[in-house]
């Protein structure tokens, strides 16, 4: 588990063996559907794995069955609303760097 914690640490663990390996496990356990959809009768594609206790505050349970959970892109987004709020300033960004003159 120190090796899991470390590999978190220096930022390689989605690159892991042994993620490749677990997350593969995870979709195959949810039949690759999203598990968000489901609860709400939609059928989506699963299309990535989440932490539910995001692997940056619990690197103890990165490859635990329990913390993982089978998302489509759209819910794993909504998992994530600091990476939207990475996203948009650049826009923000852009509209302030051509700034109406008139
Ligand atoms: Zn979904
Ligand atoms: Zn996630």
């Amino acid at each position: 588990m120190a090796r899991i914690t470390r590999l978190v640490a220096e930022g390689k663990f989605y690159k892991s063996g042994c993620w490749q390996n677990k997350r593969r496990q995870i979709l195959e356990r949810d039949n690759h559907e999203c598990q968000h959809c489901k609860t709400e009768g939609k059928f989506s594609l699963a299309t990535c794995v989440h932490h539910i206790n995001h692997l940056e505050v619990r690197p103890d349970l990165a490859l635990d069955d329990d913390n993982l959970i089978s998302l489509c892109d759209g819910c794993h987004n909504r998992e994530h609303p600091e990476k939207l709020a990475d996203i948009e300033p650049p826009a923000n960004a852009k509209t302030r760097m051509f700034p109406e003159r008139w």
